[in-house]
């Protein structure tokens, strides 16, 4: 079968499309799914170049993310990347992205950009035969995230004031069509006046070009030194430190990821005084990926798209992915 593989880390050159690939075989508790489109994540760029601790046995499959099939039958499913061992007393407690043995499709187990994939049953959720193809491969992983992030651990409430940073990847598109959902007052930031031009067009109500101006400033400035209640940072080094200054009193900041670098530094005197918490998420539990799925079934928190491609063009997405210049999801397409 096709596949889009690496069988070394490196650069985007090592992306290679695979026609001679084994069938997967279904284990107990397994399903076989038909694979139509994946999308990718920045996860899959970090799975090229190369991640410490993480050993890829070639040729390595990669994507997270999918939408296809049950083989077969003409069952749509959409996949949730994370995999549990259902046993531990994280996964007992219901919280499966807490798992001791937690992995991921693509980055720990084969991926999804294949034209079959193996995956647990309890992986899948059905949607709508009619549903968007494009927008289903590219839903699960960052609404999953966002959802767990914004709702789960951070409460977000209606009137609230949440702060997305750099708005234009999945992650914070995702939060930001949540969080108008629950009917946050939204501002986002970014380097590009015409990425705040289309997430304003998504119903952002504050954009901030943060090339341009300081950010802490000018929201401290446009809310009578108030700040936000809410800051979604998954940019790291680059941009903690404007979260922080733009978060209010009795604040709440949740990250995801770190794309710009890990180590950051928060000043305790700040964080007690302001009575912050600091909050880490990722991905998310089972019943959390129902409750993202029920959306999608209902056709909403629908993933922007910045473009689709063939398998054959597997290594242009991936170069469009690593350009930084997308807004909303790069899908590959696998299977018509
Ligand atoms: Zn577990």
């Amino acid at each position: 079968m096709r596949a889009l593989t690496i069988s070394a880390h490196g650069s985007l050159d090592n992306i290679e499309r695979r026609d001679d690939l084994p069938l997967p075989v279904p284990g107990p508790g397994e399903i076989r799914i038909r694979v139509l489109a994946a999308a990718l994540n920045r996860l899959d760029l970090f799975v090229v170049g190369g991640l410490p601790g993480i050993h890829i046995t070639p040729p390595w499959i990669l994507g997270a993310d999918a939408v296809g099939t049950i083989d077969g039958t003409d069952d749509l499913v959409v996949v949730n990347p994370g995999l549990s061992d259902g046993t531990c007393e994280f996964c007992r407690r219901g919280e499966q992205s807490l798992c001791v043995r937690f992995r991921l499709l693509g980055e720990h187990a084969q991926g999804t950009i294949a034209e079959y994939i193996v995956v647990p049953e309890r992986n899948v959720a059905r949607i709508p035969r009619d549903t968007p193809i494009p927008q289903a491969a590219a839903f699960t992983l960052t609404t999953l995230t966002a959802w767990r992030m914004l709702v789960t651990r951070a409460q977000l409430r209606p009137n609230e004031n949440v702060l997305i940073q750099g708005i234009g990847g999945g992650v914070a598109l995702a939060a930001l069509q949540i969080a108008k959902q629950v009917g946050a007052h939204v501002w986002v930031t970014s380097s590009s006046d015409e990425k705040l031009a289309r997430a304003r067009a998504l119903g952002a109500d504050e954009a901030i070009n943060y090339r341009t101006t300081d950010v802490a400033r000018e929201i401290r400035s446009r809310t009578a030194k108030r700040g936000v209640d809410v800051v979604v940072d998954s940019v790291g080094e680059a941009t903690w430190q404007s979260s922080l200054g733009a978060l209010g009193k009795s604040g709440r900041l949740v990250t995801c990821g770190a794309t710009s670098g890990p180590m950051v530094m928060t000043d305790a005197r700040k964080l007690f005084w302001n009575q912050w918490t600091i909050l880490g998420s990722t991905m998310g539990n089972d019943a959390e990926f129902e409750t993202v799925a029920n959306e999608l079934r209902a056709r909403r928190l629908l993933p922007p798209i910045d473009s689709v491609f063939d398998i054959t063009e597997g290594r242009t997405a991936f170069a469009r992915l690593a350009s930084g210049a997308q807004f909303g999801k790069v899908v590959v397409r696998v299977n018509e």
